[in-house]
């Protein structure tokens, strides 16, 4: 069975079409990459997939529940989808908000009412995997864009999710800071990890060779194909 699997899933913003039509099964411990133009759906989907909104048509299932509107109003069900699938937003100012770097990670712990040993173990934990351990003193709105991204995948790490989803996670870091955070996310799914990830930078991504799931300008689905299947088109 897949883990993540949509059928025939559409989403309409009040005035315009978001997604048409997917048809899409995602397995675990795949690294995925989604593709497109802006304005495709890209970062729709990511939102859907996390749970931050309902499908407007068709469904959505993740390791096999249903994830409907009143699955989502339900804050114990919602809360447990979201500790299963993360997701790093492309601007990090949305999800950085507390005073400490430390504390932003462990903040997802806290929430979930873990011991304070545990709570220690996986923010230390989190911190050295994402090099950010120096960063632990600071505030997180000064960090630079690169230090930001790694916080706000720390932070959401911490929750210990089976898929970690990203909205450009590549975008306003140097191009080693790009290849330290493709490394980072190729660990990760070692590890395994689901990784979902939204990017544009395709030379940079095909190094870790992913599955391509692309979509076109009417935001649907125009290919789905292995890193090696795209390199000779
Ligand atoms: P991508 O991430 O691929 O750039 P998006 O998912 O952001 O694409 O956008 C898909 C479509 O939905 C675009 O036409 C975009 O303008 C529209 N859209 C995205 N967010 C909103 C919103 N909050 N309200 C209205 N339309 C939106
Ligand atoms: P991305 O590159 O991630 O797709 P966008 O530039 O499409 O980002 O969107 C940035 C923000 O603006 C998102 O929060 C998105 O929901 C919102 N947005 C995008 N398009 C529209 C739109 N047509 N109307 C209102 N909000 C939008």
């Amino acid at each position: 069975m897949a883990l993540i699997e949509l059928t025939d899933l559409s989403y309409d913003y009040p005035n315009t079409c978001g997604l048409d039509q997917l048809n899409l099964q995602l397995n675990a411990g795949e690294f995925i990459c989604l593709m497109g133009p802006n304005g495709s759906g890209k970062s729709t989907l990511l939102r859907i997939l996390s749970g931050l909104e309902p499908a407007t048509h068709g469904t959505y299932a993740f390791d096999g529940q249903v994830i409907t509107t009143d699955y989502l109003a339900d804050p114990q069900d919602r809360q447990r989808l979201h500790q299963q699938i993360g997701l790093v937003f492309q601007n990090t100012d949305v999800q950085l908000f507390n005073t400490s770097v430390v504390d932003e990670v462990a903040f997802g712990p806290r929430q979930l009412g873990l011991s304070e040993a545990e709570i220690t173990q996986r923010v230390e934990d989190c911190l050295a995997l994402t090099h950010s351990t120096d960063l632990r003193d600071r505030v997180p709105y000064q960090l630079s864009g690169g230090e930001k991204k790694r916080v706000a995948l720390a932070s959401v790490l911490a929750l210990n999710p089976k898929v970690l989803l990203l909205d450009e996670p590549l975008n306003g870091l140097t191009i080693a800071a790009q290849q330290q955070m493709l490394t980072l996310l190729k660990t990760l799914q070692a590890a395994g990890k689901t990784i979902i990830m939204a990017s544009h930078n395709f030379k940079q991504v095909q190094a870790v060779e992913p599955r391509f799931v692309i979509f076109n300008a009417d935001h649907q689905i125009q290919a789905d194909l292995t890193a090696q299947e795209l390199a000779k088109q």
